[in-house]
């Protein structure tokens, strides 16, 4: 499977705010964007200041956007693709299953300091949704669905770090999570306004759509 290889604390410096691509160092002060907040390279620094075009607008916020997800172009598309042939709003249904995907629940639920860590975890087939095994990090969780690190893994001390870094009560409204049983479950499909986010998904879809 393709991915990205390079440092992504460039791709945080790159699109001028975090993406919390690294986990638990994202909130620290060794945070790379905290130091230095302007884009990489040689005139990193006059970067910012440039106009940018209708469509430099709309491709800086799509690949924010994919970069956030930690997706590759490809899949990226794909996701739009399927968004598009879907009923409803096209932006929406986008941001619906980038959000509902097993990786995103993994790492939202907290069984994972990031969302790259919770893919690997997902490959190397740690969690069960409904008690089957996934190994799927695209797979699409549903309203109901319960996610929980298989009886195996269980014993893993990634895991039981992880639960001790989450604060009670911090769940999203639509997630639910039994830290003793390292199990989550999607109360519900959130709606935009639950999503954490401040991306303008509409220019995805205007960039997408030309
Ligand atoms: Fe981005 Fe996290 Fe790196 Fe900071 S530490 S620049 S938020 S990936």
């Amino acid at each position: 499977m393709a991915r990205y290889r390079e440092a992504v604390c460039k791709l945080c410096r790159r699109e001028g705010e975090k993406l919390f691509l690294k986990g638990t160092r994202c909130q620290t002060a060794k945070c790379t964007f905290e130091k230095k907040g302007y884009a990489p390279g040689q005139h990193g620094k006059n970067r910012r200041v440039r106009k940018m075009s209708d469509y430099g607008i709309q491709l800086r916020e799509k690949q924010k956007i994919k970069r956030y997800y930690g997706l590759l172009e490809s899949q990226f598309h794909g996701i739009y693709e399927r968004a598009n042939r879907k009923k409803g709003i096209t932006s929406e249904n986008m941001l619906m299953m980038l959000e509902t995907r097993l990786d995103n629940i993994v790492f939202r639920i907290g069984l994972a300091p990031s969302r790259s860590s919770a893919r690997q975890m997902v490959r190397h087939r740690h969690f069960t949704v409904n008690d089957q095994l996934v190994d799927i990090p695209s797979f699409q969780v549903k309203a109901g669905d319960e996610v929980q690190v298989r009886p195996k893994s269980r014993k893993m001390e990634v895991f039981h770090e992880s639960m001790k870094r989450i604060k009670d009560g911090k769940q999203l409204s639509w997630l639910d999570l039994d830290k003793a049983n390292l199990k989550g479950r999607l109360i519900e499909i959130p709606n935009r306004v639950d999503i954490p986010v401040t991306f303008n998904e509409n220019l995805v879809v205007e960039l997408y759509s030309k």
